[in-house]
């Protein structure tokens, strides 16, 4: 049984360490330590994922932990900075979206089966690993 959640980004599988609300009546993102429980407007981010954190235009996001301690090794930290780097300079597409965030497309898109789906509507690809 694993109760390490995962980041919520769309293929982002790294473990998630802080838990991003969106509490619309003030146009505020509040980024606190990881959730207990999965909720409605809060969704899970990793290390790089929530570092990299913008307000949508018109939002203001809070911090409410100064630093993330990742729960993996220092190793493991170091890879994840590495992967976010990559990352970056292959595809920077914004954490934010400008404009309305849409917290919906990310709740109900699954975090693998997502691109599973897209693979399957293809060919049958005999290696599904990464
Ligand atoms: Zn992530």
């Amino acid at each position: 049984m694993r109760s390490v959640r995962q980041c919520s980004r769309t293929a982002c599988g790294r473990p998630a360490v802080a838990t991003l609300t969106y509490v619309y009546a003030d146009s505020t993102a509040v980024l606190g330590p990881l959730a207990q429980h999965a909720e409605p407007h809060s969704y899970d981010l990793c290390v790089p994922h929530a570092e990299r954190l913008t307000a949508p235009r018109g939002w203001e996001v809070v911090r409410l932990l100064p630093e993330f301690e990742p729960l993996a090794p220092s190793r493991d930290d170091l890879l994840a900075l590495a992967d976010a780097v990559r990352e970056a300079g292959r595809a920077p597409e914004p954490v934010v979206a400008p404009g309305v965030p849409e917290p919906a497309a990310l709740a109900d898109a699954p975090r693998r089966g997502h691109l599973r789906v897209l693979r399957g509507a293809g060919a049958d690809v005999g290696e599904g690993t990464v």
